[in-house]
């Protein structure tokens, strides 16, 4: 018998509470997910997975283990009232930004975003999203549900208002939502190209990071819920965020992976490397 505490965290992201600078949190829901759920079991995988990469990041030459991260667990939901849950992950963003620390959530599908979205909106008045996704995820209502992963832009829109908005490497979606996105959002569509503009306009001002990891191309990111074909690599992917980091990043979420469609483990293993580079530059 073990005589230690038993902790299950990602990587190095062990410190207490009181002395933490980050709060990674997980927000296992997947019940609006509209093709095939299995984001629920993302945050858990992650950490699972998290044991084979190194804390060390070759790319940024610094390691987790000089950062101080709290990791909280997963939230528990119930499942079938998806207000609920939403009010679950804004009081848990809340509480961690009432105790002046930055917030990072991994979903999930990304309706959780949503909940998130509430505390930071409220907090920071001037709010600005950076939005990767393959997704535009702008559309009114989703089979009559304002609540869906398919729709958690626009209802962000309602939360930030006109041209707050900046979405990268959106290469589906209905032709409304392209055609509302041209009078609302900055939509870059099918690639990462000219965030260099959106770093130029956001200087200064307090920026929400979501990442739908479906951005990735399914060749390099297979295990999620609705692929899309032509994304970017990880490369690609990574170098962008270095330059969005340049900005006032207030809070961060990761979503979509879903590791029943990750035969491989790749995709997983992908996420868990990606989360620390974000980790690190948060
Ligand atoms: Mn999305
Ligand atoms: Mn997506």
């Amino acid at each position: 018998m073990s005589r230690t505490r038993n902790i299950h965290t990602f990587i190095a992201c062990d410190h207490e509470y009181e002395d933490s600078d980050i709060v990674l949190f997980g927000a296992p829901f997947d019940g609006t997910t509209s093709y095939r759920p299995g984001t629920r079991f993302a945050s858990a995988a992650i950490r699972n997975e998290s044991y084979g990469i190194e804390t060390y990041s070759p790319y940024l030459e610094e390691d987790l283990l000089d950062r101080k991260i709290f990791d909280a667990g997963d939230l528990e939901f119930g499942f079938g009232n998806t207000e609920r849950v939403l009010t679950a992950i804004e009081e848990m963003t809340q509480q961690i930004l009432d105790d002046k620390k930055k917030p990072f959530m991994i979903g999930g599908e990304h309706l959780v975003t949503l909940g998130s979205m509430r505390a930071v909106a409220k907090r920071y008045p001037d709010l600005h999203i950076i939005h990767f996704d393959a997704h535009a995820d702008l559309r009114d209502e989703y089979l009559g549900e304002k609540l869906s992963h398919a729709s958690v832009m626009r209802r962000c829109w309602e939360l930030v208002g006109d041209d707050k908005i900046y979405q990268f490497g959106i290469r589906s979606g209905e032709r409304e939502e392209f055609l509302w996105a041209k009078e609302h959002v900055s939509t870059q569509k099918f690639n990462l190209d000219n965030l260099d503009l959106a770093v130029k306009a956001l200087q200064g001002k307090p920026v929400y990071l979501t990442i739908d990891l479906d951005v990735l191309d399914p060749s390099v990111f297979p295990g999620t819920g609705t692929p899309e074909a032509g994304g970017v690599n990880f490369t690609q992917l990574t170098e962008a965020l270095k330059e969005v980091f340049q900005l006032n990043i207030v809070a961060m979420d990761m979503n979509e992976l879903s590791p029943v469609y990750d035969q491989s483990g790749a995709s997983t293993a992908l996420a868990c490397k990606l989360l620390r580079e974000l980790l690190l530059q948060f």
